[in-house]
C-alpha cells in the first residue's frame, strides 16, 4: 500500500467519508496529502460544509427528528 495518495485518491476518499466514516489510516493517509497540498484542502473544506448541510437536511426531516428527541 503506497503511503501517499495522488489528487485523485484524495479526491475519491473525501467522497468516500461522506457516505462512511473512514478508518484510521485512511484518514491519516488523506490528512498527509492535505498537510501538502493546497486544491485538495480546499477540496476537502467545501466537502465538510456539504457534508454539515446534508446532515442538517436529513435533521429537518420529521423522522430524524423524533430520533434526536429520543
Ligand atoms: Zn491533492
Amino acid at each position: 500500500m503506497q503511503l501517499l495518495l495522488n489528487c485523485k485518491q484524495a479526491h475519491q476518499m473525501l467522497s468516500e467519508g461522506l457516505d462512511r466514516d473512514l478508518n484510521f489510516a485512511e484518514r491519516a493517509r488523506l490528512k498527509l496529502h492535505l498537510s501538502i497540498c493546497d486544491s485538495c484542502t480546499n477540496f476537502s473544506n467545501q466537502m465538510q460544509i456539504l457534508r454539515k448541510a446534508m446532515r442538517k437536511l436529513s435533521l429537518d426531516q420529521p423522522g430524524a427528528v423524533e430520533e434526536v428527541k429520543k
